[in-house]
């Protein structure tokens, strides 16, 4: 697709008349500034909107638990037993995966650990974990005490995959080097899809390929991933991944995550796991008499150890719907790389001097996020675009991260914003 761009404001009016997604701004509630007027929400990264449809979700949960007290687990319009189940295929959808690798369940960070118990197993020669760096800070937390779980130290089983001097992104070729020289001692890679702080949208399919050549396992955290870039994790033959649902997913805060384990995992009944009835075979879940042996469903549902939490459950269907609507990934893509595209090029106008934009300029190396290095007054400009309504992110010291969400922004939106930037002095 080539992208010719102009600065007026009529050209970003003409590209909301043409966008085809235009309409779907209309089923989110959004935030209103002091004024009375909408905000400009690029935060969808952080925390997306609430779409309007979630409330009557929620409510027909609500007044079935009302009505119907215990009874809802199996009368309920939506029986709160199985309540995970149509959830997954339109998450399957999303994220490139069968209908078997995937469980909505817990939160991130918790079902971090539950594949990291199945998939780190560390032995004698092989105990090392590979991340890139920065990497989200509860990640960390997880892997470090995942290693020390193990009675390791993180100083000799944690290798971290940083930008070189003087770059903000990590090389993909330097995380295959990495590979390479821990070949024989690394048990996992585990990497972002999209890395919150720069937006680099890893080459997941590459480095899965470069890690499984030696048989070391390959982990995805897809928080800000899913929803935000098309995935094809089956094919990619990526071993697991885990993702929450309240940034581009749009489905609250808190809201249930989720889980994907390959097919060839996830139909292993004789993997190791962190288990609860759940995840047990559901002709043998309650024979809670008997001396009950755990029986694993041949599929990613074996790892779910709790019953499903409805009410974090219920607006992510308010909010997979929007999706199905939208056409999937491959529309609301083609939609954000215009939207982000644009942002970058009224950047750029600004001049490269004040502002440097670190995440990669090849668009199939990020998402819609775009982090902006402030180099002059950042907390000021920061404050200056609080003031003129605009929702975005600061990251001390200077790091100002935007993210223009294809479901609920314009480029109207994008073109008053770089007006804020570009005249901040
Ligand atoms: C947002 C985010 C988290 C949040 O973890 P929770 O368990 O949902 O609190 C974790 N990791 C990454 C990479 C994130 O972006």
């Amino acid at each position: 697709m080539s992208m010719t761009f102009s600065a007026d404001e009529e050209f970003a009016t003409q590209l909301d008349a043409e966008d085809p997604l235009r309409a779907f701004r209309d089923k989110f509630h959004l935030p209103l500034g002091k004024d009375g007027k909408p905000l400009i929400y690029f935060a969808g990264n952080s925390l997306g909107l609430m779409p309007k449809a979630a409330r009557q979700v929620v409510d027909q949960e609500l007044d079935d638990w009302a009505k119907l007290g215990v009874d809802a687990h199996l009368d309920a319009k939506t029986p709160w037993y199985t309540y995970h189940e149509p959830l997954r295929e339109p998450i399957a959808r999303l994220i490139g995966a069968k209908p078997v690798e995937v469980i909505c369940m817990n939160s991130l960070t918790v079902n971090l650990h539950l594949m990291m118990a199945t998939f780190y197993r560390p032995t004698k020669s092989r105990f090392k974990v590979l991340m890139e760096d920065p990497a989200f800070p509860s990640d960390t937390y997880a892997i470090k005490t995942q290693i020390v779980h193990h009675g390791l130290d993180p100083k000799d089983a944690l290798i971290l995959a940083r930008p070189r001097k003087g770059e903000f992104t990590v090389r993909t070729e330097d995380i295959v080097d990495l590979i390479e020289k821990n070949r024989d001692t690394l048990a996992v890679v585990m990497i972002a899809g999209v890395n919150f702080f720069t937006g680099q949208l890893f080459d997941i399919r590459t480095i899965t390929k470069a890690a499984q050549k030696h048989g070391i396992t390959v982990g995805v955290d897809l928080a800000h991933a899913i929803g935000n870039v098309p995935l094809a994790l089956h094919d990619w033959n990526v071993d697991f991944a885990v993702w929450c649902s309240y940034k581009y997913l749009n489905a609250g805060p808190g809201a249930v995550a989720g889980a994907f384990v390959q097919e060839r995992h996830a139909t292993n009944t004789e993997l190791p796991r962190l288990a609860g009835w759940f995840g047990n075979d559901p002709n043998t879940r309650f024979r809670l008499h008997l001396e009950p042996e755990f029986i694993p469903v041949p599929s990613a549902d074996a790892w779910q150890i709790s019953n499903p939490p409805i009410f974090s459950m219920a607006p992510l269907r308010a909010s997979l719907s929007i999706f199905d609507e939208a056409g999937g990934m491959e529309a609301l893509r083609a939609k954000s790389i215009r939207l982000t595209g644009y942002l970058e090029f009224l950047l750029d106008r600004a001049g490269a001097k004040r502002f440097g934009v670190i995440t990669p300029r090849e668009t199939d190396a990020r998402g819609c996020q775009l982090s902006i290095l402030a180099q002059e007054h950042p907390k000021e400009l920061f404050n200056k675009l609080q003031a003129a309504g605009v929702k975005c992110d600061f990251r001390e010291p200077n790091v100002i991260r935007v993210a223009p969400t294809p479901l609920y922004n314009a480029f109207h939106e994008v073109w008053r914003f770089a007006q804020i930037v570009n005249t901040h002095r």
